[in-house]
């Protein structure tokens, strides 16, 4: 079987992090922390996901002419992540400040840089040139390129809605699989149920939406009622009022380390599925079963599950 394809455009920055003892207040120093850099960016993360997977994945992105551009580049191709259309900006790489308490309570800074100098027009190009494959696209860059990204797609595209901001109807018009959490969901539709926030999701797409719910799994909405059927049948009814066309797939039951980066590794798998041609039954399945096993490591990239561990 040829090997799935994944055109991620999308953010790639770099994660610079103090764990200290508490939080600074405004105008303090907090001495004696300790410091460590990371691969970052929903993006470059979900990209380093399905790369882990076993897709062909290029990354369509910017970063710039700096020091952390050159490493975020280095991690990607370390990874087999087709770097060729990262375009080098003369704005600084995507940073974001990161600050960690004993208790684990963070405080997150992000500078977007080249990230939002994301050229729409090298989108296109970029999408155009890779050809079939399922588009992975989020809100870390900037609208004019997640519009472009889903105009040139050959296949199916996901939007992750991270971080939360308003979709136009011309970008809900190209019928995007919508990823949110349940805060970004509720954030788009008004709606506090996961399950109507889908629906209405969907109403505005034509295309199932996903929302990620945690430990819960996902709660999808189908287009056409009937179409789907969950993987295994869900134990605890999401809501009394499960209509057709919603399912609920639930996580697999994990002891959770860090669940930083489950949702980058959720929407990863789910493109290399999606491109492999699994049905969304199928797809569903494999997405929440590779993000439980990324939560079994500090850090975002750390426990993103392989092809392997993933199929078993
Ligand atoms: P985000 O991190 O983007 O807010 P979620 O917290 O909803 O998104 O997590 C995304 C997906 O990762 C979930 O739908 C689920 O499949 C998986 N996941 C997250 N936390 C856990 C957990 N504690 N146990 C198992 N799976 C989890």
């Amino acid at each position: 079987m040829a090997r799935p394809r994944v055109i991620v455009v999308g953010s790639i920055n770099t994660d610079l992090v103090v764990v200290g003892e508490r939080l600074p207040a405004p105008g303090e120093t907090v001495s004696g922390g300790i410091f460590s850099q990371h691969g970052g960016g929903k993006g470059a993360n979900a990209a380093v996901a399905a790369a882990r997977l076993g897709a062909h994945v290029t990354m369509v992105g910017a970063v710039g002419r700096d020091a952390f551009g050159d490493e975020a580049l280095e991690l990607l191709r370390g990874e087999g992540v087709d770097t060729s259309w990262v375009a080098r900006s003369d704005a600084p790489t995507g940073v974001a400040l990161i600050t960690v308490d004993a208790s684990g309570e963070n405080q997150i800074a992000v500078a977007s840089g080249a990230n939002a100098e994301l050229d729409p027009a090298a989108v296109e190009r970029a999408v155009r040139d890779a050809g079939p494959g399922v588009v992975l696209t989020n809100h870390e860059v900037p609208l004019e390129a997640r519009l472009a990204a889903a105009r040139a797609a050959g296949g199916p595209v996901v939007l992750n809605p991270a971080p939360a901001r308003e979709i136009p109807d011309e970008l809900y018009a190209l019928g995007p699989i919508i990823t949110p959490n349940a805060g970004e969901a509720a954030e788009l539709t008004g709606e506090q149920d996961p399950e109507a926030a889908a629906l209405a999701l969907t109403a505005r797409t034509g295309a199932p939406t996903l929302v990620t719910l945690g430990a819960r799994g996902v709660l999808g909405a189908t287009p056409v009622p009937g179409t789907f059927v969950a993987p295994t049948p869900s134990a605890e009814p999401l809501s009394a009022r499960t209509v057709p066309g919603t399912f609920l797939a639930p996580a697999p039951q994990v002891a959770p380390v860090d669940t930083t980066g489950a949702g980058d590794t959720f929407n990863g798998a789910l493109a290399v599925a999606l491109a492999e041609g699994r049905n969304l039954q199928g797809a569903v399945a494999f997405a929440v079963a590779a993000a439980a096993l990324s939560t079994r490591a500090e850090g975002a990239r750390e426990g993103m599950p392989s092809r392997g561990e993933v199929d078993e």
